[in-house]
């Protein structure tokens, strides 16, 4: 990997098409990781996955795919603690971002969540740091939550899925019963 090379987690096509191209025009050489076992159920995991796919080979940008469907790390992240979730699910994704990125030489890593302002942005700014001290690579940070309808319109043409609700099952009960 390049001495500029950026491994970015990647939530969905639509957080995706804009942040890559910032940290595009930023200098950074960006490839994008898919590890989201917080998407339920697995066929919902599954049509974000190939919209993501679909816009990777629109944009020609790189895509690693975490092998398998991880749900049973996630729940034993956050059973017992449901009302802090999203902190364990952060660190659950970002710590295998982390990880990757630093196996495979990146010279940092970010994430797709930062442009959303539908996310705890301060916690995945705390969470991302925490990391990168942890993993010893650095983490990247960008406030893009201005940029995220920008992000939805670059998507448009390409008529993907969209998803209507986070991703957990708790997130699809708070949606529809809320
Ligand atoms: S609401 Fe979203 S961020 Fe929070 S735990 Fe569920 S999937 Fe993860």
């Amino acid at each position: 990997m390049g001495q500029s090379s950026l491994l970015v987690h990647s939530c969905c096509a639509h957080c995706a098409a804009y942040t890559v191209r910032y940290w595009q025009e930023q200098g950074y050489e960006v490839s994008t990781l898919w590890y989201n076992p917080n998407i339920h159920p697995y066929m919902e995991h599954q049509h974000r996955l190939e919209a993501m796919q679909s816009l990777a080979r629109e944009m020609s940008l790189p895509l690693i795919v975490n092998e398998g469907y991880d749900i049973v790390s996630y729940f034993r992240q956050v059973v017992g603690r449901e009302a802090r979730r999203c902190r364990y699910c952060f660190q659950l994704r970002l710590s295998k971002t982390a990880e990757t990125a630093r196996e495979m030489g990146f010279s940092a890593f970010t994430t797709t969540l930062l442009i959303s302002p539908h996310q705890k942005h301060d916690l995945l700014r705390e969470i991302g740091s925490e990391l990168a001290g942890e993993k010893g690579i650095p983490f990247l940070y960008a406030d893009l939550r201005k940029r995220y309808s920008d992000s939805r319109r670059m998507t448009k043409p390409l008529d993907l899925y969209r998803q209507q609700y986070c991703g957990c099952v708790y997130s699809e009960w708070e949606r529809y019963a809320g």
